[in-house]
């Protein structure tokens, strides 16, 4: 099959959260499948032409955007057997992959620069991920060229939609014709995908139940049930050689499932860089991530001091809401030691809290897939999270698995149920029941790769295929 990504973040050229790693592997394993796979992504400014072999210029386009034109240039590379292909206009590259007032218009004009290169050679499938490539749906889903291009639109993250203002349409030349969730003179992008595509998917099969209800649609609940019929969940995998404690290069020791001193170097080396105070015998526990409400900012932050109190030592990276950096920082600077603070993004310090902590702390409100805890395990760490979504579905309970889970979870979205399920995994971790070494052993055979759900998103094509010829 032909299939061609478009989404606007893709490991490792751009990467924000999960939607990168996705973008960034799962092309490559579809190709490993035998399939013809094209990703686009912006040309952000922040994208390293010299580290990745990227051409100063390729093929040019004059694309129709409002009443002018824009010229967009589309230099491109092959990856492990995926060609991707970077879209360049300076309407589209910035420094930030978002965070712009008119970041609706840029990825507008993205998915108008997708569809027009994509005329000349239609794929079989085209597969639009989250509300900046969304347009690209209903635009391939109306263009004469792509008629036998069947439309696959995977939701990364419902709670960003795209709503913009209904001009946005005229610039791309859609109709302005409204959904019946959209509001006067309103557009929401990621909802005109769920409504046009022939296939939608969300990453994992809880999330997929989920979203069909109120309190996780995020008002889309009525129209995902609609499209019930043709909504997939497919659990993200993750590139399996790039996260490999036996041979990552940003970790000071490489270990393995069977042999895993590695991994207590790794923890000494993290403790030392980090400032806190080298112990092999206290437990470190890692928190990596976008610092939003969605993450569980608010119980991190609740239960921290008393997981300091039980001889616990955190080392939190993030970047996000300055309200929640402030309170990290607090907490920081009163915990000299026990607790170590890094604000921004750090791809390789990510790899080494993986692979130096002794847990990983996911207390999502809400969670699509979630990659935090699929890395983690990879590395023998394990993880303590909420019950829901991809957490759910990936994370089981060691005291409610005996001899077969993986890590920790809770249910109620409170401090002190937290605080239950780090209380059980110190209990476990200090205590002689099942070895430690034996249950780390357990998390990192588990198979996270995309193997599996890489046939998944190939059975989903199919059906997109066959729901195109129908229609
Ligand atoms: P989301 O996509 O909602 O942000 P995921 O758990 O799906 O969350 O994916 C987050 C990805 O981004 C993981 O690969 C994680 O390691 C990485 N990541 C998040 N924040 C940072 C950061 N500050 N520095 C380095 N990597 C980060």
């Amino acid at each position: 099959m032909r299939i061609t990504f478009a989404a606007a973040e893709v490991a490792p050229y751009a990467k924000v959260g999960g939607l990168a790693d996705v973008a960034g592997s799962l092309p490559q394993a579809l190709a490993a499948l035998g399939h013809d796979v094209r990703v686009y992504v912006p040309y952000h400014r922040t994208i390293d032409e010299a580290k990745f072999g990227i051409p100063a210029s390729g093929r040019t386009r004059s694309v129709p955007y409002g009443a002018a034109h824009a010229r967009i240039e589309y230099p491109e590379i092959t990856r492990d057997g995926a060609r991707v292909v970077f879209v360049r206009s300076f309407r589209i590259g910035r420094d930030k992959v978002y965070g712009y007032p008119d970041d609706a218009k840029r990825y507008a004009l993205f998915c108008r620069a997708v569809l027009a290169d994509l005329a000349d050679g239609p794929p079989d499938v085209v597969h639009a991920h989250d509300w900046h490539a969304a347009l690209l749906v209903p635009l391939a889903a109306k263009a004469r060229e792509l008629r036998g291009s069947a439309t696959a639109f995977t939701i990364h993250n419902l709670a960003y939609q795209g709503r913009t203002s209904a001009d946005v349409l005229r610039l791309v030349g859609l109709a302005r014709s409204r959904l019946a969730i959209e509001g006067r003179d309103e557009a929401n992008p990621m909802a005109r995908a769920i409504a046009a595509a022939d296939v939608v998917s969300t990453v994992s099969e809880r999330y997929a139940e989920e979203i069909l209800t109120p309190e996780f649609g995020e008002g889309l609940d009525g129209l995902l049930r609609e499209r019930r019929d043709d909504l997939w969940g497919i659990t993200n995998g993750i590139d399996t050689n790039f996260f490999d404690p036996a041979r990552d290069p940003h970790i000071g020791a490489h270990y393995t499932a069977d042999d895993q001193k590695g991994k207590a170097a790794c923890k000494a080396a993290l403790q030392k860089e980090t400032g806190l105070s080298v112990d092999p015998a206290a437990p470190v526990f890692g928190v990596i991530g976008r610092l939003v409400e969605q993450k569980g900012v608010d119980l991190l932050t609740a239960v921290a001091p008393w997981l300091l109190e039980k001889g616990g030592q955190l080392v939190v990276l993030g970047t996000g809401e300055p309200a929640y950096e402030a309170k990290w920082r607090e907490l920081a600077a009163k915990a000299k030691g026990k607790a170590a603070l890094t604000l921004g993004f750090d791809a390789a310090l990510a790899q080494r809290i993986y692979a130096g902590s002794d847990f990983f702390l996911m207390p999502s409100r809400f969670e699509p897939c979630g990659l935090g805890q699929l890395i983690s395990l990879r590395y023998g760490t394990i993880p303590i999270v909420r019950a829901v979504g991809g957490l759910a579905d990936t994370v089981h309970d060691l005291d409610a698995h005996a001899g077969k889970g993986n890590g920790f979870s809770f249910g109620k979205y409170e401090a002190a149920a937290f605080a239950d399920a780090i209380q059980r995994a110190l209990h476990r971790y200090r205590a002689d029941g099942e070895p430690w070494s034996a249950l780390r052993a357990r998390a990192m055979r588990e198979d996270h790769s995309w193997t599996a759900s890489a046939k998944r998103y190939v059975e989903m094509y199919a059906a997109a295929s066959k729901a195109r010829r129908a229609a």
